[in-house]
Parts: C-alpha cells; sequence; structure tokens
C-alpha cells in the first residue's frame, strides 16, 4: 500500500477497532503500525488483533507494523474507605504501605520503593496531577505530606512521582509475562512504559534481543536527563505527552517534544509523538483546530511518525480519525513552507562513512532528477540513515527480511518492499530497477539511485552508491 506521505501514523487498537472489517477499513485509511496497548485487554484479545493484521498482510499483500505497549511499573494508590477520600489544600495527608481502607491518616500506597527513595520536598501527583501533594516527613513507616491541590482520592488512581527515582525494574512481573506472550506471537515492536534511566533499556533488551525493536518511551523527567545514553541503546523513542505532561508542567511540553524529536533525528532512531493528538474525536467527527495544528507541528519537527490512542481504541470515529491525520500530514507535506522548516532543524553531519553515503544518496538522487532512493536493508539500517536526511524524494526499501519490512512502518518516508537475496551486485542493480517500476516510484527513462551495503547481509554497512536508468522494458 503507497502511501502518499512520509510520516507515519500509529494507531491504537482498542474495543472500538478490533473487528477485523475495522482494522481493515484502518488499514485502508492509513495506518501503518497498529499499537497493541497492553494495559488494557486480555492476551486472548491481543492475540485475536493479532491474527487479524497478519492476516490483512496476507490479503492486501503489504508489510504492517505491530508494537506491544508494556503497562510497565505504573503506580497506584491502593483502596480508600468508601472508595473516595476529598482533600483540600493545606491538609495534612499521610501514606502507609498497606491497608484497604484508607482514610486521609492512612491512604495504602502499596509500593515499597517508593518509601525507600521518596524524600521530603519530593511532590506525589495523584491522578493525572488532579491532586498535588508535597512530602513535609517520614515518620516511622509513613510519608507526610501537605496538600498543595486539592480534589478526590479515590481507589486506584495512579501516582506520579516526577522528582524521585524509584528503585523499582522498567519490567514488573506483568510486564515480563505480557512480553513472552508478545514475543511468541511476533510482535515489531516493544515500547517500555516509564524508563527512568539508560540501564532500564539495557534490562529489556536483555529479554527482548533482536526479537523486536525496542522503544523507550519517554514520560519522566529523568529519561530526558539521560536521553543520549537512553537513545543509543533504544531502536525508537515515544514522546510520551501524556504521563510526560503530569510529571513536568505543561507549558514545557512542546519544548521537550522539539528537543527529542530533534534527538532521535540526530541518532537516526525513529520518534513517535503521540498522545492527545486529535483526542476530541474520540467522541465528535472533527477536531479543534487546535489539535489539528498540534499534528501538523509534530509533522514541521520531522517526526517520523504520529500516533493516536483513545481516539482509535475507544472512539465513536477511529476510521474518520485515521482519515484526518492522514489529511493533516499529507496538506502539511505538501505546505510550501514544509521543505524549509524541516530542513532548518536537519541534524549536523555524522562523519561515519555509512551516514555520509546515506546523505551523498539524497543529495545525488535530488541533483540528478531520481524520483526515488532505493535502498537494498538487510536490518533496516540503511534505510533510517537515509530518512535522517529527510529527503525531498521517497525511500524505497528492499529487504529480504519480513520483520525488517514491518518495522520499517515505523520511519519516515521509507516504503518497505520485501524481496528474496539478491546474489550479485548486477542481480542488485536489476532488482532495484524492476521494483521501483512496478512498484510505481519510477517510470521507463527515469534515473534512480541505489544505495546498498556490500557484502550483502552484513547488518550496518552502507557503502555503496548506484545511478541507474529504468529500461524501457524492465529486466526480470
Ligand atoms: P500510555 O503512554 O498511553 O501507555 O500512558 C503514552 C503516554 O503516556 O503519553
Ligand atoms: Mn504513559
Amino acid at each position: 500500500m503507497r502511501r502518499q506521505r512520509r510520516a507515519k501514523i500509529v494507531a491504537t487498537v482498542g474495543p472500538a477497532s478490533s473487528a477485523p472489517e475495522t482494522l481493515r477499513a484502518l488499514l485502508a485509511a492509513g495506518v501503518d503500525t497498529f499499537r497493541l496497548n497492553f494495559s488494557h485487554g486480555t492476551h486472548e484479545d491481543h492475540a485475536k488483533v493479532h491474527a487479524a493484521i497478519r492476516a490483512l498482510e496476507q490479503e492486501t499483500g503489504c508489510s504492517i507494523g505491530i508494537l506491544q505497549d508494556l503497562q510497565g511499573p505504573k503506580i497506584r494508590v491502593g483502596t480508600i474507605a468508601g472508595g473516595a477520600i476529598k482533600v483540600a489544600a493545606g491538609d495534612r495527608i499521610r501514606f502507609v504501605r498497606t491497608g484497604t481502607e484508607g482514610t486521609a491518616e492512612a491512604i495504602p500506597l502499596p509500593h515499597p520503593e517508593i518509601f525507600d527513595a521518596v524524600m521530603p520536598g519530593h511532590e506525589l501527583l495523584i491522578d493525572d496531577g488532579r491532586v498535588r501533594v508535597r512530602v513535609t516527613g517520614l515518620p516511622g513507616d509513613a510519608i507526610e505530606a501537605e496538600v498543595l491541590l486539592g480534589g478526590t482520592i479515590s481507589n486506584r488512581k495512579g501516582v506520579n512521582l516526577p522528582g524521585t527515582i524509584l528503585d523499582v525494574s522498567p519490567l514488573t512481573a506483568k510486564d515480563r509475562a505480557d512480553l513472552a506472550f508478545g514475543l511468541e506471537l511476533g510482535v515489531d515492536w516493544v515500547a517500555l512504559s516509564f524508563v527512568q534511566k539508560p540501564s532500564d533499556v539495557i534490562e529489556a533488551r536483555r529479554l527482548v534481543g533482536d526479537r523486536a525493536g525496542l522503544i523507550a518511551k519517554i514520560e519522566k523527567p529523568s529519561a530526558i536527563e539521560t536521553i543520549d545514553d537512553i537513545l543509543r541503546l533504544s531502536d525508537g523513542v515515544m514522546v510520551a505527552r501524556g504521563d510526560l505532561g503530569v510529571e513536568i508542567p505543561h507549558e514545557y511540553v512542546p519544548g521537550r517534544q522539539k528537543e527529542l524529536v530533534r534527538a532521535c533525528r540526530q541518532a537516526a532512531k525513529p520518534v513517535i509523538v503521540a498522545t492527545q493528538m486529535l483526542d476530541s474525536m474520540v467522541g465528535a467527527p472533527t477536531p479543534t483546530r487546535a489539535e489539528a495544528s498540534d499534528v501538523a507541528t509534530a509533522i514541521y519537527d520531522g517526526a517520523d511518525a504520529v500516533m493516536l490512542s483513545a481516539e482509535s481504541a475507544t472512539g465513536t470515529y477511529p476510521v474518520e480519525t485515521v482519515e484526518m491525520m492522514d489529511r493533516i500530514i499529507r496538506a502539511t507535506e505538501a505546505h510550501k513552507l514544509y521543505r524549509s522548516i524541516v530542513q532548518a532543524s536537519q541534524p549536523g553531519m555524522e562523519e561515519t562513512p555509512p551516514h555520509a553515503v546515506a546523505a551523498a544518496a539524497a543529495d545525488l538522487a535530488e541533483s540528478i532528477g531520481a524520483p526515488v532512493i532505493v535502498a537494498f536493508t538487510s536490518s533496516g539500517t540503511t534505510a533510517t540513515r537515509i530518512a535522517r536526511k529527510r529527503p525531498a524524494l521517497p525511500i524505497l526499501a528492499i529487504t529480504p527480511s519480513r520483520q525488517t519490512a514491518r518495522r520499517m512502518n515505523l520511519l519516515w518516508g521509507v516504503h518497505a518492499s520485501l524481496a528474496g537475496d539478491v546474489g550479485s551486485y548486477e542481480e542488485m542493480v536489476e532488482r532495484g530497477r524492476r521494483v521501483a517500476h512496478e512498484e510505481g516510484f519510477a517510470a521507463a527513462g527515469d534515473l534512480i539511485v541505489i544505495v546498498a551495503g556490500v557484502p550483502f547481509g552484513r547488518a550496518g554497512t552502507t557503502n555503496n552508491l548506484r545511478v541507474a536508468q529504468i529500461l524501457p522494458t524492465p529486466q526480470a
């Protein structure tokens, strides 16, 4: 399925979208990668969706990305007597380790690691920051706090601790079971929630290996501080603005988004901008002007992908939301200022030969008027290096790996095509010509640029550039 845009769309599947015919409509409307959110749903639910998406691949002949999003160490208060308590600014409250009948003097917080790490002055944000308290003391086995922003604390509400680094594994027991299940299914990407530090990514990598790409969700201030190391260890990043916007004040989220997108472009790692992009479409057939502008901003920033959460998972208009997102992306990319804005935030060149070759391919293709850059890639690395330049023309990535083809559904500007191994250099050139022609990227007489790592099959090499002409009758 050839898209008429460079940036990709990730859509979360949920009750509103899990029926096979809805998944088919979402794919047709523009979804490149489907997200399975393991904060919700049973393994059986996810397995059904996974099978339906793979069946769509068979039906359409195109590779589709599947991203497993793990819940991570989400912190919640325990149960409260009567279900909820009201607190007001200035109130003194206490948190305790256990209990099922919480009161303002003993709110259960069944996460011992918090009691080990929290310090006076740290803040606890309850229910997405609707209630805010500051720690004033740590008497005995309790946490004493003053309410800064009053509201209701009800059963099992989430707690964010922006200023505290907790000594917790990034993978809970549930995450480990979910991960094993997802890898068994054959997901293409695994997203890790609440990454706090680089070693969290290392810990996940031990379990994932190269069976899936690993995405670090950036939703903690401490992850922003160590972003360079986190990026080096990850295969991609999600700007998870939902929790990030709880952990840091709203007014800092847009700037952090720009920094993160730029850092990912610099590192040649795909970046997804996520959460509330078209949020009002959960219940309405059109977005707000501000939401349309938010999607466009991510596109002008040069993000690889934009994501839908509740809009496609539980909303009333999942297909219409994807169509709207597709239209906003296409209109933005077609706008006369788009190229100059994206180029202005172009990262500085990496001095390594593979990056230089990839960059030269983009320059060469633009200067000879080629309609496409063809990349032969086994791991997808060559394609990411070209995409990093955000060239003005499409990147057709030919790979023998089904998994690489699926994963490339998260990469800016890359159209993946699955084809068998090539045995020789000349066969590669022939294959490049033929696929570019057959898939409608180039016409007879056009010059195309072919990029590869030679010898073939060694992941990570990008060392060869070739200009080839599409012949009047393409050779088999
Ligand atoms: P979530 O992650 O939807 O899994 O919480 C995204 C975010 O926090 O923005
Ligand atoms: Mn989150």
